[in-house]
């Protein structure tokens, strides 16, 4: 049953006075749910108690956080229909959404668990000593990665699920053995409250310590700054806005002990359309990228939202059947009015810059919280000078920019931000007359796709969902899949410590028999 009341550890605590509720875009309508923010004395006791159970919680065994993750896994599972409904009265997604997000987040959670259960993630590194060596004698020196300490989660509106309360940040701090409290999003408070039951009761289940994780509500920005700004909190996983990421990267800058920050945040996913390609087939892209740009109301963070082409008769085909193709797609919710009013906000910010055209958009009337699809164009030149039109429109807009030739093309590509993905739709051999197009795109991405969309990203261990600046800010982490985890972790050493000791990662005889680099040899032998 949902409370609306926080989770501070496993008790219910509403003590604060500032309530709020989320909406339902599809009845138009709030819903009847109350929620209470946290108060600056709940938040101090979550991360108290996150403080406390971190002693513990970093020494708890893998094959034990592994039962924790799992035991999380079926807790989820188990909230069956109350946890679909909810997440459809909160966001207008539809039930096969919610299904297809929870067995993401479920297998994202028992990813982890398979991860630590078996151990060698920790990057066990052992060079012996030679006390013989000379000048110097050499010290015996091992390396294993260790827990930073208690994290605060910020979830998106647009992942209730696998990027929010039990998503891909929690499940990679858990299983790094860091506990987690979680600021959740205003926008599916419900979802959120429901999960941390599971979580909690897992916790329970699995006896982990008290505090290992805790849920706050929250109806505006400052239960995340208190978060962010308390000393005990040692690491931030955001996923979100540019605008917001930064705040909080800025917030922890500030801080008299730093803090990293790993937050994800928009792009606007470049898509490059050689002119091969678009010469074969170019009506098959427009479709392609008609269904793209508009899925699931163009809230995903990797929805293509800049198209680059050399200009010409097909690109002015290619953006006239987009144009024509996105028109007739009906357009659909999206998740608050909040997201709505950014939406037309940042729209109308983007049209009123001079030289942008509008190729095709939906004219007929919508009900609210309904976007309406829109294509446009502009010059190279015109793009090129005005980094206003660089920013996202999160939504189902798209921007097809005709560049004069391939070097400006490339230049584009150098001068925009960074970006969780870039794509290349390219004939045959094509591509490698661009080899530094694709340098320039490589450069500026995290994820290259070739002929296909940028939509949809597959959680497994070679997947980088990150890039540079402003994509995430730290472009040397994913945020997806089992890599995560080495974003709550520090390299720590041990020199000529007694073998009896150390962790068992770094034991002598390999007790966990974990895969370890042994005087530069990846092995799972013992240490003679
Ligand atoms: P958002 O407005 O940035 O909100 C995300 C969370 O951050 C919310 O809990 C919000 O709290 C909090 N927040 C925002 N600004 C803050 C500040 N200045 N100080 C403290 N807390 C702050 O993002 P959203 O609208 O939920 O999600 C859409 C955005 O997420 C899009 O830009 C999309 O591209 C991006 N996204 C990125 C990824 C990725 O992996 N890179 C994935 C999904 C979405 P309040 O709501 O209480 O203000």
């Amino acid at each position: 049953m949902i409370t609306g009341k926080n989770y501070i550890g496993d008790t219910i605590s509403a003590t604060g006075n500032k309530t709020y509720t989320t909406f339902n875009p599809e009845l138009n309508k709030e819903n009847e749910v109350v929620y209470t923010e946290a108060t600056q004395e709940e938040i101090n006791e979550a991360v108290s108690l996150a403080s406390k159970a971190f002693k513990e919680y970093r020494n708890v065994s893998g094959k034990q956080k592994a039962a924790f993750l799992n035991a999380i896994a079926d807790e989820i599972l188990a909230l069956n229909d109350e946890l679909v409904k909810t997440y459809c009265s909160e966001t207008g997604l539809p039930e096969g959404r919610a299904k297809g997000e929870r067995g993401r987040t479920v297998f994202q959670l028992r990813s982890f668990a398979d991860l630590v259960a078996e151990g060698s993630w920790v990057e066990a590194t052992i060079d012996t000593a030679i006390p013989t060596r000379e000048p110097l004698p050499k010290s015996d020196i091992r390396k294993i990665n260790i827990p930073l300490g208690p994290v605060v989660v910020f979830g998106a509106s647009n992942f209730p699920l696998a990027y929010s309360t039990a998503g891909g940040d929690t499940a990679a701090a858990l299983a790094a053995g860091c506990p987690v409290i979680v600021k959740s999003h205003p926008m599916h408070a419900g979802t959120g409250e429901l999960v941390a039951s599971a979580i909690i009761k897992a916790a329970q289940k699995t006896n982990m310590p008290k505090g290992v994780f805790s849920n706050l509500n929250s109806s505006g920005i400052e239960v995340g700054q208190q978060l962010v700004s308390h000393p005990e909190v040692k690491a931030v996983g955001f996923t979100g806005s540019i605008q917001g990421g930064r705040a909080l990267l800025d917030l922890a800058a500030k801080r008299e002990e730093p803090i990293p920050v790993f937050a994800e945040m928009g792009s606007i996913n470049p898509v490059v359309i050689l002119p091969k390609a678009l010469q074969n087939r170019g009506e098959t892209l427009a479709s392609t990228y008609a269904g793209s740009i508009t899925l699931g109301t163009g809230q995903f963070c990797t929805n293509p939202g800049l198209i680059l082409g050399i200009k010409g008769e097909q690109l002015t085909n290619f953006t006239n059947d987009l144009a024509s193709k996105i028109v007739e797609i009906s357009p659909s919710l999206m998740l608050h009015p909040n997201i709505v009013a950014a939406y037309e906000s940042n729209k109308g910010k983007a049209l009123a810059q001079s030289g942008l055209v509008v190729v095709g958009k939906y004219e007929n009337e919508v009900q609210s919280n309904y976007a309406t699809q829109i294509i446009t164009t502009v010059e190279g030149a015109t793009f090129l000078e005005n980094t206003t039109l660089h920013q996202e429109v999160f939504g189902p807009f798209s921007m097809v920019v005709q560049c004069e030739n391939a070097a400006q093309l490339e230049e584009i590509i150098s001068q925009l931000e960074g970006q969780l993905t870039g794509t290349v739709i390219s004939d045959e051999n094509e591509i490698t007359q661009y080899g530094s197009v694709v340098s320039a795109l490589q450069n500026r991405v995290g994820r290259i796709i070739f002929n296909g969309v940028p939509t949809g990203v597959e959680v497994c261990p070679s997947m980088v969902h990150g890039g540079p600046y402003p994509a995430s800010t730290d472009s040397r982490f994913t945020a997806v899949g089992i890599g995560s985890i080495k974003r709550w972790v520090r390299p720590f050493s041990y020199q000529d410590w007694p073998n009896e000791l150390l962790p068992d990662e770094l034991k002598n005889e390999n007790p966990l028999q974990i895969s370890r680099s042994v005087n530069g040899m990846l092995t799972k032998n013992g240490v003679k």
